[in-house]
Parts: structure tokens; sequence; C-alpha cells
């Protein structure tokens, strides 16, 4: 079930975004926040890195990373714990695609997939998002994703992303 709490500690890699309100601040601090949910910890970070906006381009750029997180929390849980943590960045979005404080996705859980109303894993974007997959494999580059390795999708994308010094 995917609110009931597993027995056993399961594997989630999130994705953190932001540019507003200082995002370098707002993704590190929040790296900090991934690492004292309940039941969790942060088992490895990726570097902080820079990228541009997709959509609309009259925007900031963004500061992007992916935490590898064990957690004891299910799915639905977890969701819920990294949407009262974007609420608590004072998260504001005025649009599709705008701009935001803080931006925190599922990208996988374990090795199952996802389908539920509120929570899609893979998440259904990531095999498009360079922002995503280049900080996913700094810390994973043995991941498969929908049966092909990250490098691979990888490599068929255009998209700056840098990491930050
Ligand atoms: P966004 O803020 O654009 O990332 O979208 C948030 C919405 O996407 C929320 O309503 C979530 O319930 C839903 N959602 C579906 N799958 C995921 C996922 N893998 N990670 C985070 N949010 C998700």
């Amino acid at each position: 079930m995917l609110s009931t709490p597993p027995r056993q500690t399961s594997l989630a890699y999130i994705g953190l975004g932001s540019n507003l309100d200082q995002p370098r601040q707002q993704v590190a601090t929040a790296l900090g926040e991934l690492d004292a949910l309940p039941l969790s910890r942060v088992a490895s970070a990726s570097r902080l890195y820079a990228s541009r906006p997709v959509g609309p381009q009259d925007q900031p750029d963004f500061v992007n990373a992916v935490a590898a997180l064990e957690t004891y929390l299910s799915p639905l849980a977890l969701l819920d714990q990294l949407q009262a943590l974007e609420q608590r960045h004072r998260r504001r979005r005025e649009r599709h695609w705008g701009p935001r404080t803080l931006d925190l996705d599922v990208l996988l859980f374990n090795t199952t997939p996802i389908e539920h109303p509120r929570l899609q894993v893979p998440h259904p974007h990531m095999h498009a998002r360079a922002f995503v997959l280049r900080p996913l494999c700094e810390i994973a580059s043995h991941l498969r994703l929908h049966g092909r390795p990250l490098e691979q999708w990888l490599a068929g994308l255009s998209g700056d992303v840098t990491p930050l010094a």
C-alpha cells in the first residue's frame, strides 16, 4: 500500500529546484531539511547545479540538486512531507513552469513504479530533463530509467546544466 509505512528502509531520489529568493540558499537549506524529515536521512547529495529555465525564459536561472533519501516513510507520506516543506519555504508559483522558491519532486522510489492520482514515479518528466539527470548521474550513475542507463538519456538532451563553484 502506498500509504502504509514500509518495514524496511526505502531509497528515494528527490529532485530539488529553486529560482527565487536566494535559490542557492533555498536548495542548501532544503537538503538539511530533507535530512531532518521523520524516519529519513540523506544518504548522499549531488553538488548544486545552475540551469536555464524550461518554459518561459523571462525568469532567473534555476539552482538544482538531487538527494538520495533513505526513508521508512511510505511514498504518500513522503510526498506529504515534501509538500509541507515546500510550503515552509513560502513557495510562490504564479504560473505553470514559472519561477518558484522551492520545488521538490520524488524522482524514484526504490525500483517500484507508482501510478496514483497524487504521485507518479518515476517522475513523468525526468527522462527529458538534463537538470534532473545530470545531478542524479553524479550520485547514482548505475541507475537505469525505463530500461536504459541514465547516461544514455542524458546524451540525447540539450540544456545548459553546470555545477556551481
Ligand atoms: P509540481 O509542483 O509542478 O512539481 O507538481 C506538483 C503536483 O504533482 C502535486 O499535485 C503532486 O501530487 C503531483 N505529483 C505527481 N507525481 C509527483 C512526483 N513524482 N513528485 C512530486 N509531485 C508529484
